[in-house]
């Protein structure tokens, strides 16, 4: 009997495996062709600078226009695309379509804003990202100080020296670099002070139950405290109330991201909240004079 319902759990265990596997090769062609036939998007969310409460940033967040399922959030796919290397050549076009975008709003008049993009452990990997970035401003134009580089504590656990390296040359460029998702991994200090990033941002699951939990207040304190003391910004990300911003304030975090602001938006949506920021920034200059 036993034995019985243990090949059956065997069984079971079997076919989701294999079911899974098919679902992740046909995801794989998927994102192949995708990349082939410019199905990707970008779309951007603001990051709000709490001292001016203007927009200072974006962060750029891929969408996969599905031909049938329409648009796929990256949770569904960037996995698949790490483990077929795919990401390499997905995250170049990040890159380049980022630059582009935001050498674009600048020609365009509208408030100089800096565009964040992720990058994946694999790209540092198996890609060539120095040389990627370099290509991607020389394209764009775009003035390196405003890209920013989101590392996650993956990349800088590799601790490689090539990983190191890419840092340092882009940062002489100019380009900034930040940490996504701080306090989930294995945030050592040591590395804050081996990469010179210049931005933390505070993982979301921190930064949710704010007002309800004195261990994420606690914890938030903690890291905008040593952030400053380190000379470098937070950012707080997954904020959705006025609550949160509010505490977020006190402890002195210098910006924040979330849908109370915006949520991630089409980069056409990007370059009208942009061209509004345009004008009441002129306003409230006129109202000065
Ligand atoms: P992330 O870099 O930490 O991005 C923040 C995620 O939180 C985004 O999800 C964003 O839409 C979402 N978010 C922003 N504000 C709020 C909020 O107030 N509440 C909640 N609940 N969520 C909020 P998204 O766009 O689905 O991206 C998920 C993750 O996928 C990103 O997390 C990032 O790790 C990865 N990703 C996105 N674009 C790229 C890319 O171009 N390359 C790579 N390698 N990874 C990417
Ligand atoms: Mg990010
Ligand atoms: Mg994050
Ligand atoms: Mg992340």
């Amino acid at each position: 009997k036993a034995k019985e319902a243990g090949r059956n759990a065997y069984r079971f265990f079997d076919e989701t495996m294999n079911s899974e596997v098919v679902a992740n090769l046909s995801l794989r062609n998927g994102l192949r062709r995708a990349l082939d036939n410019d199905q990707f998007v970008l779309h951007y969310q603001p990051q709000i600078d709490l001292a001016s409460g203007t927009v200072i940033g974006v962060e750029a967040l891929i969408r996969w226009q599905h031909p049938e399922l329409g648009l796929m959030a990256p949770g569904r796919f960037i996995t698949v695309a790490e483990e077929s290397g795919l990401i390499v050549p997905i995250g170049e076009w990040v890159i380049q379509e980022a630059c582009r975008q935001a050498a674009c709003w600048q020609r365009a008049g509208l408030p100089k804003i800096v565009v964040a993009v992720n990058l994946s452990a694999i790209q540092f990997r198996r890609g060539d990202v120095e040389h990627t970035v370099v290509r991607a401003l020389d394209a764009s134009g775009l003035d390196p100080q405003f890209l920013e580089l989101e590392l996650t504590e993956s990349i800088l656990l590799q601790g490689t020296d090539s990983v190191f390296t890419t840092v340092r040359e882009l940062k002489k460029l100019g380009v900034k670099f930040s940490i996504d998702d701080f306090g989930t991994g294995y945030s050592s200090l040591s590395y804050l002070k081996r990469f010179a990033v210049d931005k933390l941002k505070i993982d979301q699951s921190f930064v949710r139950d704010l007002t309800h939990d004195s261990d994420d207040a606690a914890i938030i304190r903690a890291i905008v405290q040593m952030a400053h003391s380190l000379g470098l910004r937070t950012i707080a990300e997954g904020v959705e109330n006025e609550n949160v911003l509010e505490q977020l304030r006190g402890f002195g975090c210098n910006e924040a991201q979330g849908y109370h602001f915006e949520r991630p938006m089409s980069a056409e949506a990007m370059s009208d909240y942009l061209e509004k920021s345009r004008q009441s920034l002129a306003l409230a200059l006129a109202a000065n004079n």
